[in-house]
């Protein structure tokens, strides 16, 4: 075991602090990463304040967050193939799976039907907790490490391993691309990647976002459109008007609005996960033979081909760099969606 330096929420709700805690020795495929960046995606701001006990089986604190982690390769175990000393190699949201199921046989371990192994918040399979990201290293299978664009700022690239994923994955799954209305709902950390990918996918693509406040921005990451959901001719005006519609939001909101939205055998995919079910209105719906589906990260052969797509195609995050001490004033702002567009630690002020 060695010992890493990181931060840590000691209970459910409390600000995070410095932490110390241990990771294994690397193992035969093992690969060691210099963690230089880490993204703060509100995924972990719900498990830190523990908002989806409902849904796990166990929740684990001390906690260390962080699963959009971007570094530097510093040692590999004897039998790695896939990486070297000095790689930029990054880790999502998971460490590990059963690499056996139809799921994992599939290229989906987000799937894994017996145990998707997360970054943090989870168990490996000998059952020792896992720490993630927000901290000076991390020690991980060589296949389920990613290799990082060469082309772009390793800092800017740190959330695509979460945020980028997220949107990527539904995007190619229900086929957006030319001759495509796509709609994305709140333009926070996922949401202007999707605005991103579905640009650059070829789709026409349109903002859904709380006020005109980010307007400008927004056309500027390639939306065509931008519309303010608190303004309720927005509803109107666009009724029955998107093929796909992906849902970032994080909060509590009336999914049957959106689906009105919806076009004939148009499908809105939910990727925000608010705290508390949410009803759905049936007659929204069979209406117009609608669908409401969801979706969650990406396999890791998908990861890694959306890497190489944002290289292709010089997509990054908009990120605004902060010092790890100002990491509970972040979450703070989070939690306002004034972040433009997704806070990255800079790992070095941790020394
Ligand atoms: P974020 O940066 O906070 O963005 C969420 C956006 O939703 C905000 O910027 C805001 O956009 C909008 N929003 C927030 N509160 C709202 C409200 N009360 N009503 C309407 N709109 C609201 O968060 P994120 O990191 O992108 O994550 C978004 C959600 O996705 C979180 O729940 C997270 O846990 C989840 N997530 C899921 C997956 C997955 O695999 N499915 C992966 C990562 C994250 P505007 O300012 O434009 O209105
Ligand atoms: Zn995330
Ligand atoms: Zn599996």
């Amino acid at each position: 075991m060695s010992t890493c330096k990181g931060y840590a929420a000691a209970k459910s709700k409390a600000p995070l602090g410095p932490y110390r805690f241990e990771r294994r020795e690397p193992r035969e495929h093992d690969v060691v990463i210099d963690i230089k960046y880490c993204g703060i995606c509100h995924s972990d701001i719900h498990q830190a304040r523990n908002q989806w006990s409902e849904y796990q089986e166990e929740v684990i604190f001390p906690m260390v967050p962080g699963h959009e982690i971007a570094g530097i390769v510093t040692a590999v175990g004897s039998k790695v193939s896939k990486y070297k000393i000095g790689d930029k190699a990054g880790v999502g949201c998971y460490v590990d799976s059963c690499r056996t199921c139809p799921e994992c046989n599939a290229g989906m371990e987000q799937y894994c039907s017996v145990q998707t192994v997360w970054t943090y918040n989870g168990r490996d399979q000998q059952g020792a907790p896992t720490y993630g990201g927000y901290s000076d290293r991390i020690v991980a299978d060589e296949n389920y490490v990613l290799r990082m664009p060469s082309n772009l700022p390793l800092e800017q690239c740190a959330p695509l391993l979460c945020a980028g994923i997220t949107l990527y994955s539904p995007l190619r799954h229900w086929k957006a691309g030319p001759g495509k209305k796509v709609a994305i709902v709140g333009l926070g950390g996922l949401g202007h990647m999707g605005v991103k990918l579905a640009h650059a996918m070829g789709a026409e693509v349109t903002v859904l976002s709380q006020s005109l406040k980010k307007q400008a921005d927004g056309k500027r990451l390639g939306a065509d459109h931008f519309y303010a959901t608190s303004d309720p001719e927005t509803f109107t005006n666009l009724a029955g008007a998107f093929d796909l519609i992906l849902n970032t939001v994080s909060a509590q909101i009336d999914w049957s609005h959106y689906l009105d939205l919806l076009k004939l055998d148009g499908t809105m995919v939910v990727v925000g996960l608010p705290e508390k079910d949410i009803p759905v209105g049936a007659f929204s719906l069979t209406s117009r033979r609608r669908s409401i589906a969801g979706s969650q990260i990406g396999g890791i052969r998908e990861i890694q081909e959306m890497l190489d797509f944002c290289s292709q195609h010089r997509i990054a995050c908009d990120i605004e760099m902060i010092p790890i001490q100002k990491v509970n004033e972040a979450y703070e702002r989070v939690l306002k969606s004034d972040v433009r567009y997704r806070f990255v630690i800079d790992m070095s002020s941790l020394m």
